[in-house]
Order: structure tokens, then C-alpha cells, then sequence
């Protein structure tokens, strides 16, 4: 059986052997690139690659690369403990072709890498390519052998990658496991798809095309490639594993949540461990590179990412703060891989011991708030927006972490009632400024404030650029 670290190092050797060169992940925090919250897939370190605005050295690339989706377009945040496939942070093994081999050798590298190299069973894969692209269905017929109906054509987008409205795009192609039929799920393209029983392993970016305006889509003289496989997903392909929180990583993770705890990860309990260990992957990786907790922008994602692992450490009624207690078991399974980590240990220890000690005086408060507020509520009922308001506001509760609160319940959480509270409160504090005296400054102030909306809600929705295979 191999382990993550081993699986890591096998894509990577196996690219480089196939004249790639090893490239670093680059942080969590995009550098020059404003328009993005976090980095979110392997691309995104080589996007003026591909548009042709930078040159590097090699025309092939191999990367192991830190995501974080945990905000805007692509936010996870919600399936994390509840899907068997999804993280707020994971890495992305990734190859590129920067105008060198197109969608033939992609396709061979790809299926050489999981059927030869892994041995994984060609009977247990699915491909689906966009329904225009019959190239890339021959090639899967030819390289591997697949019969039609398992070449599934796909017409929505999930199978057209796009950089932005405009710049390089193409079709993709995906690759999915099939975990058998006890899983519920059906294949890619049916009603049931979103089910874990076909899950989806590796994606191919086959970039062709640049869009120049909203018309117009011509070839581009050197396609290239892009592609994105989640380690953590092929390593329980390769553990013999359904669910990626049962491979050895998460084990780890998890087992030292559970000694910390004296909780094992059973029944309901299960959710609350899964949440943790993920949630301290995010954090840590996010305070490694340089992201403190706040009440805005970055800062504020991560603290959402902290409270909410802290109110499931309640749950498990850990009666210490217990997230920072956890970090030598992350460090020993990854700081020899993110040096990172190593480097950041004390930061991070001390950054998630002093939110969560900060946070459990109000959490313990505003959790029986909670419970006292929604004693009467039934499934498919929902908490008023005062409620959830005065939660944020006096309690600092973030608002996914009172949603998550709820979710098990089946409890919703009134939103406009939320926002017309919010707005309410800002109204109330723009009315008290005006007394002031300092027209100018003031007015300045509003305007801005108005512009760029409640900072405290940027981690929800303002991740504009599609940096995503
Ligand atoms: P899904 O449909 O399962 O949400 P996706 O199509 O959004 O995945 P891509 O954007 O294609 O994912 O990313 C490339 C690969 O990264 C995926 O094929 C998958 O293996 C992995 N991946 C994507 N999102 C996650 C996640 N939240 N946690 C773990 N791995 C992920
Ligand atoms: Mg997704
Ligand atoms: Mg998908
Ligand atoms: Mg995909």
C-alpha cells in the first residue's frame, strides 16, 4: 500500500521521467493576482504561462499543488464531513504542456500513469469528454480501449474549461473510479451524479482555443495543457479505500483527534472528527503562509475555516482548546513534503490556541442561544435572520458556522431577514457617524464602505477569476 507521500512523489517522478520538469506549489495567497482569493488549482502559477505574457525555461511542468476552495465560485466548504470527496484544502497533482504535447500524449500519459504505473483495473474507469470534442473520444477508443458507453459525452460546462470571459479555454475530459455498487451514485451526466460512487479522479484541460471577445473563439497556435487529479482521491483509489478521510493521512489525523478527545470517530461523532482534521490541514497551510485570522477578506475565510472546526471540538466536548493540539500530527505527516509547516509550527500553535480560547467563552454562549432560539423548530423550518444576526454580531459567529449548526436538523437560516438586520445595523452606525462633524471624511468613508460591501462578507462571494481545471 502506498502512502500519500509515496503517491506525491510517484506523479512526480513519473512526470519528470517524462521530460517534465518538477515545479514547487506556490502559496495559498496568489501572488500578483488580486482578482483571486486563494490559489485553487495547479494553473493558477502558470496562467501568464499559458496567455503568453511570461517564458519560462521548460515547456513541460509536474507540479504537487496546495488548493484551498473554502470561498466564492468554488467553495467546498459545505460538503466537507458530509461527502466521501471532498476538502477545503487539498493538493492537486498536476502535469502542463506549454504549447508542447496536446491532447493525444495527454491522454496516454494520463492512462499509462493510473492503469500501468498503478495498476488501477481498467474496468473500474469512466471518461467523459465535451460532447463537440470526437477527438479526444477517438483517442480514449485508441490509447485505452474503452468501449463507447463508457465515454460519456458531457454538454455543460463541467466539460468546458474557460480562463475567464475571455482568454485560452477548451474541452476537458474527466476520469472517474466507479466504487462499486453499494455507493449511491450514478455516473457522470446522470441525475444521481453528484453521488460518491463515481467519483472523479483526474481532469484533462485541453486548452485550444482563445476567446476574444464574447463572439469570437479562434485556435490557439500552440494548444496546450492543464490537467488537475486530487492526491488525496487517487490515493484511496490506491489504499483500497472508498473515502478520501479514510486514507492514511486522515487516519493519522483523525486518530489524534480522537485521543485528544477520548471520542472516537463513530456515528454522529464521525462528521465532527472529519470536519476537524480538515479544517486544521486549511488552517494551518493558510497561517504557513502568511494569513492571520481577521474580520475581512482572507483573514476572515480562515477564521470561518477555525470556527467552525472549533464549535465540532465542542460537540466532541473537548473542555480545551484542542485544534493547536493537533498540529504535531500534521507537521510529522506533511512538513517533510511543506517545509512550510515545519517552519510555521509555533505561528500556527499559537494562532489556533489563542482563537480558540478567545472563542470558546462566546461559542458556549451563543451555541445555547442557539438551542434555546430554535426549540421549537422542526425540519424544514428556518431560524429568523435576528437571530442569526445577533449570533454573528455579538457571539462571532460566522454565518456558515450557525448554517452548519443547523444543517443536521434540517434548519435553514432566513437570509434576507439576515441582511435586512445587517443592513439595519450599518443604517444605525451611519446615523450615529453623522453627528461627528467630519462631513468629508465621513462621506468618504461610506462611499467606500458602501463600494466594496460588508468586509466581513468578501470570504462569500467576491472570488471573480476562474483559475480552476
Ligand atoms: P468535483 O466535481 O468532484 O467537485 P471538480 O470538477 O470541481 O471536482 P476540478 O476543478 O476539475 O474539480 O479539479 C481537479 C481535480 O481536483 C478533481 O478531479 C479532483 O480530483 C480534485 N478536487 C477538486 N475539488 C476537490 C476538493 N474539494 N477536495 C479534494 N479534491 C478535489
Ligand atoms: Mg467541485
Ligand atoms: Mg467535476
Ligand atoms: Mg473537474
Amino acid at each position: 500500500m502506498s502512502g500519500v507521500n509515496e503517491i506525491r512523489s510517484a506523479f512526480l517522478d513519473y512526470f519528470q521521467a517524462n521530460g517534465h520538469q518538477p515545479v514547487a506549489s506556490s502559496p495559498l495567497v496568489p501572488r500578483n493576482d488580486p482578482t483571486l482569493m486563494f490559489t485553487n488549482a495547479g494553473m493558477v502559477q502558470f496562467k501568464n504561462v499559458f496567455t503568453g505574457l511570461e517564458q519560462r525555461p521548460y515547456s513541460r511542468a509536474a507540479t504537487s499543488q496546495k488548493c484551498v476552495r473554502a470561498g466564492g465560485k468554488h467553495n467546498d466548504l459545505d460538503n466537507v464531513g458530509y461527502t466521501a470527496r471532498h476538502h477545503t484544502f487539498f493538493e492537486m497533482l498536476g502535469n502542463f504542456s506549454f504549447g508542447d504535447y496536446f491532447k493525444e500524449q495527454a491522454i496516454e500519459l494520463a492512462w499509462n500513469l493510473i492503469t500501468k504505473e498503478f495498476g488501477i483495473s481498467k474496468e473500474k474507469l469512466v471518461v467523459t469528454v465535451y460532447h463537440t470534442d470526437d477527438e479526444a473520444a477517438s483517442f480514449w477508443r485508441k490509447i485505452a480501449g474503452l468501449p463507447e458507453d463508457r465515454i460519456i459525452r458531457i454538454a455543460t460546462s463541467d466539460n468546458f474549461w474557460a480562463m475567464g470571459d475571455t482568454g485560452p479555454c477548451g474541452p476537458c475530459s474527466e476520469i472517474f473510479y466507479d466504487h462499486g455498487p453499494e455507493i449511491a451514485g450514478g455516473p457522470p451526466g446522470s441525475p444521481d451524479e453528484d453521488g460518491d460512487r463515481f467519483i472523479e479522479i483526474w481532469n484533462l484541460v485541453f486548452m485550444q482555443f482563445e476567446q476574444l471577445t464574447k463572439e469570437e473563439r479562434v485556435p490557439l497556435p500552440r494548444p496546450s495543457i492543464d490537467t488537475g487529479m486530487g492526491l488525496e482521491r487517487i490515493a484511496a483509489v490506491l489504499q483500497g479505500e472508498h473515502d478520501n478521510y479514510d486514507i492514511d493521512l486522515f487516519r493519522a489525523l483523525i486518530r489524534a483527534s480522537e485521543e485528544a478527545t477520548g471520542v472516537k470517530a463513530e456515528g454522529k461523532n464521525r462528521a465532527s472528527h472529519r470536519v476537524i482534521a480538515d479544517h486544521l490541514r486549511a488552517s494551518s497551510f493558510l497561517i504557513a503562509d502568511g494569513v492571520l485570522p481577521s474580520n475581512e477578506g482572507r483573514g476572515y475565510v480562515l477564521r470561518r475555516i477555525m470556527r467552525r472546526a472549533m464549535r465540532h471540538a465542542q460537540l466532541l466536548g473537548a473542555r480545551d482548546p484542542l485544534l493547536w493540539r493537533l498540529v504535531p500530527t500534521l507537521v510529522r505527516e506533511m512538513g517533510q513534503a511543506y517545509p512550510e509547516l515545519v517552519r510555521g509550527q509555533a505561528l500556527i500553535t499559537e494562532t489556533l490556541k489563542l482563537e480558540e480560547t478567545r472563542f470558546r467563552t462566546t461559542l458556549a454562549r451563543g451555541l445555547t442561544l442557539l438551542s434555546d432560539a430554535t426549540s421549537t423548530l422542526q425540519n424544514g423550518d428556518s431560524l429568523n435572520g435576528e437571530t442569526a444576526f445577533k449570533l454573528y454580531d455579538t457571539y462571532g459567529f460566522p454565518l456558515d458556522l450557525t448554517q452548519d449548526a443547523l444543517r443536521q436538523r434540517g434548519i435553514s437560516v432566513d437570509l434576507p431577514g439576515f441582511n435586512t438586520a445587517m443592513e439595519r445595523q450599518k443604517a444605525e452606525a451611519r446615523s450615529n457617524w453623522a453627528g461627528s462633524g467630519e462631513a468629508a471624511t465621513e462621506t468618504v468613508w461610506f462611499a467606500v464602505r458602501d463600494r466594496v460591501g460588508s468586509t466581513e462578507f468578501l470570504g462569500y462571494d467576491t472570488e471573480q477569476a476562474e483559475g480552476v481545471v
